[in-house]
């Protein structure tokens, strides 16, 4: 592959004091709970600007423990949007909550203005995703929760570091869910998430419920959950944690020369970029004309473009009809014509320049 979309074989190829850390660490046998994960958690909610952060299981779990944590149950409501990685929906399902699907708008997000309409007396909860880097308009989702005493739960799974009016990702809600999966912008070895919170009694009852509900080794205070950020992770997340702030910066730049020479492209459109919104790039998405070539002709020429996501999850099987009747129109039209590109840390400026040029040679030829 010229254009790779993973960069996972070259981000951990040469780190020998995180393997030496890892391996001091083996010896001391700390691998549940251990201390390093508690200096992960500190470091976390330094980084996103929180009073708290909870690591466990993975992203997934970290939206449905912290629903849960907030009281959200069976025959809840859980506002959503309709374009989102299965994870969220799977959270809300888990808990019995019933997702609500709104659609979105041009930063990929759900739109605003249409939460307001998909309340019912059963609405219990929000969650909104920051989708591929994007920010969901925060101040307008949190005065609507005020306003109907509703939960705010953001999933900023894909957009760590990202801003809405100069406000972090993860600091507006109740709580937030962060992922640490490979794939994910800070990322670990394995599954990983974190929860992060400003509310010192969610933070305790996170805690008893990432932890079997358990108080010492004898009380079990409540039904929870396995589900323990692996402290041999959280040392690899305590290395990469220096790092976070260059990888978003170095993203948001491989996005400018994409956009730079992309966005001179007529069959190309490029999505909004507000000054009022720090994007962080999870993705680099952009919309193009005849969107199933493009996307074949750069993977002939080895360039590993995807498509995220091509069905949207209010389509899929598993959701059953209930949804079909529904209209989520921006959704469907984003699905069709959206194409992703690499836009990582370690992208080089000749394989930014390769993923220009192929885009153009399709078009002219
Ligand atoms: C990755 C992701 C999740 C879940 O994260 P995992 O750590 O893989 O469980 C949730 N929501 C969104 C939008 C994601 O992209």
């Amino acid at each position: 592959m010229a254009v790779r979309y993973s960069y996972l074989s070259q981000q951990f190829a040469d780190c020998p004091e995180l393997w030496e850390e890892l391996k001091a660490f083996v010896k001391t046998g700390d691998f549940t709970l251990g201390k390093p994960l508690y200096e992960f958690e500190d470091n976390f909610s330094f980084l996103i600007g929180t009073q708290y952060a909870i690591g466990v299981n993975s992203g997934t779990d970290a939206i449905k423990i912290a629903l849960r944590a907030l009281g959200v149950s069976a025959g809840d409501e859980v506002i959503t949007a309709a374009n989102t990685f299965v994870a969220t929906v799977g959270a809300i399902a888990e808990i019995g909550a019933v997702p609500v699907f709104i659609d979105v708008d041009e930063t990929f997000c759900m739109d605003v203005d249409l939460i307001e309409e998909a309340i019912t007396p059963k609405t219990k909860a929000i969650v909104p995703v920051h989708f591929t880097g994007y920010m969901t308009k925060m101040d307008k989702v949190n005065e609507i929760a005020r306003r109907y005493k509703l939960f705010v739960v953001e999933d900023a799974c894909q957009s760590i570091l990202a801003e809405w009016k100069g406000k972090g990702a993860g600091t507006w809600g109740d709580a937030a869910a962060f992922s640490l999966h490979p794939l994910k912008n800070l990322n670990v070895w394995s599954d990983g998430g974190v929860i992060v919170t400003n509310n010192s009694e969610l933070d305790k009852k996170i805690r008893l419920l990432r932890n079997h509900g358990l108080i010492g080794r004898d009380h079990v205070e409540l039904l929870g959950y396995n589900s323990r950020l692996d402290t041999f992770q959280a040392i690899v997340a305590n290395w990469l944690m220096p790092q976070a702030m260059d990888i978003s910066q170095k993203r948001i730049l491989n996005a400018r020369k994409l956009d730079d020479g992309l966005g001179k492209i007529p069959q190309i459109k490029i999505p909004a970029r507000t000054s009022e919104m720090r994007i962080v790039y999870h993705l680099y998405i952009i919309f193009a004309e005849k969107r199933d070539e493009l996307l074949k002709y750069c993977l002939n020429k080895g360039i590993e473009a995807k498509v995220h996501y091509p069905i949207p999850i209010y389509k899929q099987k598993a959701m059953g009809d209930k949804y079909n009747s529904m209209k989520f129109p921006i959704t469907d039209i984003q699905a069709q014509n959206i194409i992703s590109f690499p836009c990582d840390q370690h992208l080089t400026d000749s394989q930014i320049d390769e993923i220009i040029d192929s885009v153009k040679e399709f078009y002219l030829q």
